[in-house]
C-alpha cells in the first residue's frame, strides 16, 4: 500500500533584501509504501531539513503535490495531519519550562475534544513512549536543563505518543550516545517492523543508513541524486560525486550490506 506520493515538488525559499543566493528544491518525486524506512542522505544545505518541513507541511511547495494514503494535502487540514504524521525536528525547541512528562504528553493534543485535558489513557501511552526511549527517570525534570541526547529522546517520546503511520525524523541521533544510537534505532526499525509505521530520517552518518535503511534518497544541490536500495546506491562514484569524500566499500562482515571506511589521502 502507498503511504506517501511525492510528485514533481518544487520550492524556492524567497529572497530577502542583501539575499543573492535562494535555495531550491527541484523536480522532488517518489513514493514509498507503508512500514519503509526511507533514509535522506546529502551534504550540508543540500535541502533535507527542507524537504522534511514540506513534508510535515510546515513549508508549502510551488509546485507540485503530495498525497498521504491516496489523499491531497491541499485537502487535508492541520489537525488531521498531526494524526498522520509526527515530527522530531533538527534542534527542537526548548524555551518553555515543561517537564518532561508533559512535553511528551503533548502528543496526545492532536486527539483531544472538548475541555482538552488528556485521560488516563493518554498518560498511560506517554508513559509506554518513554520508557521505549529510556527517559521515565527524567519525568519530571524541566526540559530547559537536559542535555542534546536527552532533548532527542525526549521529542522521539512525544512523536510516539502521537501514534502516527509515519514518522519524520531530522538528524534523530546526533546528540546521541553510541548505545542510545544503536538502541533508538532499533527501536525504530522496529515500529517499521512489527507496526508497519513509516520512517523517513535524514542522517549524516552513512553507516548507520546502510545498516537501518530499506531505501536512501541522496539530495544534492535540492535535487533527488539517487533514490534506491543501499547496495544499489552507496559506491564509491556516488559519495565522491556528492560528498567529495574519498571511500572504500566492502561488505558489513555480518550483514550484506555496504561498509563505507573514509580513505583520506
Ligand atoms: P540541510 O538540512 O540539507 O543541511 P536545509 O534544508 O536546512 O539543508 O537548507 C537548505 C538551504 O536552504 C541552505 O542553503 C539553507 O541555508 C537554506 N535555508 C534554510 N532555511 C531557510 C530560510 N528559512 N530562508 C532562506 N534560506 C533557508
Ligand atoms: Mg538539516
Amino acid at each position: 500500500m502507498l503511504c506517501l506520493e511525492v510528485d514533481n515538488i518544487n520550492f524556492n525559499y524567497k529572497l530577502r533584501k542583501g539575499d543573492t543566493f535562494a535555495f531550491r528544491l527541484e523536480n522532488i518525486s517518489f513514493s514509498l509504501e507503508k512500514g519503509t524506512f526511507l533514509s535522506i542522505l546529502g551534504p550540508n544545505g543540500s535541502g533535507k531539513s527542507t524537504l522534511l518541513r514540506i513534508l510535515d507541511k510546515i513549508l508549502n511547495p510551488n509546485s507540485g503535490s503530495i498525497s498521504i494514503f491516496g489523499k491531497n494535502y491541499n485537502r487535508i487540514s492541520r489537525r488531521e495531519l498531526s494524526k498522520l504524521i509526527s515530527f522530531v525536528p533538527q534542534s527542537p525547541p526548548t524555551n518553555f519550562p515543561y517537564t518532561v512528562f508533559e512535553t511528551v504528553l503533548m502528543g496526545r493534543a492532536p486527539y483531544l475534544t472538548g475541555i482538552g485535558f488528556e485521560n488516563e489513557k493518554d498518560k498511560h501511552i506517554a508513559t509506554a513512549s518513554m520508557e521505549k526511549t529510556d527517559i521515565l527517570y527524567l519525568a519530571n525534570r524541566n526540559v530547559q536543563n537536559l542535555s542534546g541526547g536527552e532533548i532527542q529522546r525526549v521529542y522521539l517520546a512525544r512523536a510516539l505518543t502521537q501514534q502516527t503511520p509515519i514518522l519524520l525524523l531530522d538528524e534523530p541521533n546526533t546528540h546521541l550516545d553510541l548505545t542510545h544510537q544503536i538502541d533508538i534505532l532499533t527501536l525504530i526499525k522496529s515500529l517499521t517492523i512489527e507496526n508497519e509505521i513509516t520512517v523517513i530520517s535524514v542522517f549524516h552518518d552513512i553507516n548507520l543508513a546502510s545498516l537501518f535503511s530499506d531505501i536512501i534518497l541522496i539530495l544534492d544541490k535540492g535535487r533527488v541524486f539517487e533514490f534506491g536500495k543501499p547496495e544499489n546506491v552507496l559506491n564509491q562514484t556516488n559519495i565522491k560525486k556528492v560528498f567529495g569524500a574519498e571511500t572504500i566499500i566492502d561488505q558489513h562482515p555480518i550483514k550484506k550490506i555496504p561498509r563505507i571506511t573514509l580513505n583520506p589521502n
